[in-house]
């Protein structure tokens, strides 16, 4: 039985890291196609005023708390998850699994050339991993206004040719679920994992924050200082804490 939490309506599994990763190796024993999504406080808000994403987000088959406000909130609440799973940890743990059993893994997100860069350095690191693809991000798409175009359908022939077993997709957060939730039956690989960022950090054209804020829990706040632009997002923050924080009806078990 696995367990999970509803934050503001969302399913939020309770799981750590280890245990999302015997997840992921069953997902990989079974025949099913499984989607994983990694929201943070920002999504769960947004998710808020668009019920078909909140829908896309509960239908997903392991969903992590990729951000401290969730676990703070969960806490609060007295049903504690029991730490932050970042999309870009597991993402790295699935890399590991995928090394050891020999996968294919399947690159699509980012700007032209970026996933390209990435799958060298994995191959750099890990050489058992078979690279099946790349593509970037910017095609026409469902995520682009473009429903079932001839590129996208070019892209889920590619991604099905190469026989591919794990698929990252990082058109950012909303495009990327949304993409994988209208496309997954089309997909034959066994896991396929909405992962934002991770391709541009693996490409190393975004830095992570170091160790120290991602242990104090302010990763939020180094994103910030890099990228000043975010402040309107993160506004969201503060209010999900205070929604949370007035209302007793916002984490059911
Ligand atoms: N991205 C993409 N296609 C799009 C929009 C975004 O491939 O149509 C990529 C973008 O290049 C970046 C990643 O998605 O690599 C995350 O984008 P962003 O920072 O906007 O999203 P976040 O996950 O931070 O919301």
């Amino acid at each position: 039985m696995n367990e999970f939490i509803k934050i503001m309506g969302i399913k939020i599994d309770k799981i750590t890291m280890e245990g999302a990763l015997n997840r992921v190796e069953e997902f990989l024993n079974g025949e099913a196609t499984k989607t994983i999504y990694t929201p943070n406080t920002e999504i769960i808000m947004n998710a808020q005023k668009d019920n078909k994403f909140k829908q896309v987000l509960n239908e997903g088959d392991l969903v992590v708390p990729d951000g401290i406000g969730l676990i703070y909130a969960s806490r609060i609440k007295k049903h504690p998850l029991p730490e932050r799973v970042t999309g870009f940890d597991i993402s790295m743990g699935i890399i590991n699994i995928a090394h050891t059993r020999r996968l294919k893994l399947f690159l699509l997100g980012g700007e032209e050339g970026v996933a390209d860069i990435a799958a060298k350095k994995i191959k750099d690191n890990y050489d058992n991993i078979l690279i099946s693809g790349t593509n970037n991000g910017y095609f026409k798409g469902v995520h682009t206004g473009y429903e079932s175009h001839k590129e996208e359908m070019d892209i889920i022939d590619k991604i099905n040719d190469g026989d591919t077993d794990i698929l990252f997709v990082g058109l950012g957060a909303e495009k990327q679920e949304k993409w994988i939730h209208k496309n997954k039956d089309k997909l034959k690989c066994k896991i396929i994992i909405g992962n934002g960022g991770t391709i541009d950090v693996l490409a190393g054209k975004v830095k992570r924050a170091p160790d120290i804020y991602q242990r104090l829990g302010l990763e939020w706040l180094y994103r910030l200082v890099k990228e000043p632009k975010r402040l309107k997002r993160q506004t969201v923050l503060p209010l999900f804490m205070l929604k949370i924080l007035f209302s007793s009806k916002d984490i059911v078990e």
